[in-house]
Order: C-alpha cells, then structure tokens, then sequence
C-alpha cells in the first residue's frame, strides 16, 4: 500500500463542521480543473443507520441491516469499522486498496475511532481535523441542515465535544469558518501530498528517465 501512487485522506469532525460539503467542493473543483482524469473519490461507507430524505443506497452509504453488517465484520471485509450514534458505520477494504493502485486520491470521512485504526494501518494517511468556528455556529449549522430532529441534533451537539477532544490526534486542522478559505486550506494539503517525493518519482519516472538518459 505504500507504494500506491494514490493518496489517502481521513476527514475527522463533529456532525456539521462542514466535512461532507468540503470534500463534495474539493471534488467539484479537481472535476472541473481535469474533466477527463478521475482524480480523487471519495469512500462510501457502509451503514446501518437509516437513510435521511436524499440519500441513495451506493452514493451517500450503503445502508445495511445490522445482520448484514456483523456478517462482513466476520468476513473481514473492513479497514476499519465502528460504533457511532448506537450505528455501525465501516470503510470497506478492497475498494479502497483498488482505487489507490489506480492512482486515485481516497478520501474518508470517519470518526475519530476510524481514524485512529486507519492511521495505524496506513501511517501515511493523512489526516485532517475539521473544526466548527464556535459551539453556536455548530448548533445553528445542525439546525440549518434540517436534516436531523431537535433530539438527534442535541444528542450531536453533545458528542460533538468528545470528537473534538481528539483533535490533536490528526497530522492537520482546519478551522471551517469562511467556507472558501477552508476548502483553499484542504486543497493546499492534498497538493502537497500529491507533491512528496515518493509520489513524485512513480508519477514521473519517464521523465527522469528521459532527462538523465544520453543526449
Ligand atoms: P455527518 O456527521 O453529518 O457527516 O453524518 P454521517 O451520518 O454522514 O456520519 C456519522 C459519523 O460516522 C461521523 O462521525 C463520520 O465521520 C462517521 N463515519 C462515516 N463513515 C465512516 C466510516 O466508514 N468509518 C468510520 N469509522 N466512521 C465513519
Ligand atoms: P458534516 O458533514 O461535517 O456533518 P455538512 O457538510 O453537512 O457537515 O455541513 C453542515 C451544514 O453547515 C450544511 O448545511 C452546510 O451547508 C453548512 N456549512 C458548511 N460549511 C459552512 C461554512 N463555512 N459556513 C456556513 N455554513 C456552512
Ligand atoms: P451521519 O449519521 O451523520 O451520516 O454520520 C455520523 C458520523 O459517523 C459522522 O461523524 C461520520 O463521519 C461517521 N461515519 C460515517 N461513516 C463512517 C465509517 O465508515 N466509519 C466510521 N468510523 N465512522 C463513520
């Protein structure tokens, strides 16, 4: 896995710091820089919490019943896997080796949990804690979403302090206040990943082989 030319990212946030619309805009803009190169996807997980009004099976998660979800936990199916809000959430482990291999950018959006046994996995993961500005700004972009109940969005709210306890676990942070400077800031981080020597020379070894070949 070290030697894959694509680059691994983790997204680690309490619900509603923005995660999810920072990496669909990151996306969008590497689509629109180089319409015909897939360069980066993001993982979909698979869950067994129930969808919210339009999310599709396949694109948001695969959403699974907790049998199912044991039975690939048995197979071994997982990169990793976890707990949250009483729901299984888990990475699957073949498509992202794959997509790796084919010199795509990985992005996943776990848990601090998930994290944490990805980054043991693979060391070169990069991981990237996203902050809220304020607590309020939190809770008004729980609110804004619309996508929870008031009971779902407190019980976030009340979590969202133990995920942010582990900030100081991740290699970089963002702080989500302006929308436009924090996806500059995660951009800038996946350049310079892309960047590091070792993917530099799988990249472009034709070019050095021609630039040190004779004359
Ligand atoms: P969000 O917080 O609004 O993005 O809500 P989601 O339901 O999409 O995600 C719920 C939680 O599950 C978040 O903490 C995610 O980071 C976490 N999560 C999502 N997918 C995975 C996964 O594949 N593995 C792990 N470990 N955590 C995940
Ligand atoms: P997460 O995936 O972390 O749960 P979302 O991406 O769903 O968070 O964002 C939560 C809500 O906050 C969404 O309604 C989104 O449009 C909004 N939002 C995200 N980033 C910002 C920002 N910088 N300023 C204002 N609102 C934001
Ligand atoms: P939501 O229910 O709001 O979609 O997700 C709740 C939390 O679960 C989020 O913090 C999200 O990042 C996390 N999550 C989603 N998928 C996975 C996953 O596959 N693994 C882990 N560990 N966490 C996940």
């Amino acid at each position: 896995m070290s030697h894959t030319l694509g680059n691994l990212f983790i997204l680690t946030a309490p619900s509603g710091a923005g995660k999810s619309s920072l990496i669909k805009a990151l996306l969008e803009k590497h689509q629109s820089n180089n319409a015909h190169n897939n360069e980066m996807q993001v993982s979909v997980s698979h869950t067994t919490r129930a969808p919210r009004p339009g999310e599709v099976d396949g694109i948001h998660y695969h959403f699974v019943d907790r049998a199912e979800f044991e039975a690939l936990i048995k197979q071994d199916a997982f990169f990793e896997w976890a707990e949250v809000f009483g729901n299984y959430y888990g990475t699957s482990k073949i498509v992202i080796e794959q997509t790796l291999r084919q010199g795509i950018d990985v992005f996943l959006d776990i848990d601090w949990q998930g994290a944490r046994q990805v980054k043991a996995q693979i060391p070169d993961t990069a991981t990237v804690f996203v902050a809220p500005p304020s607590k309020q700004e939190l809770q008004s972009r729980l609110t804004k979403r619309g996508q929870d109940s008031a009971e779902v969005i407190a019980q976030r709210m009340e979590k969202a302090v133990s995920e942010i306890s582990h900030y100081h676990e991740f290699d970089y942070i963002v702080v989500n206040d302006n929308f436009a400077a924090a996806l500059a800031e995660l951009d800038a981080i996946v350049i310079t990943r892309r960047l590091r020597k070792e993917k530099q020379i799988i990249r472009h070894q034709q070019l050095f082989e021609n630039l040190l070949g004779g004359v």
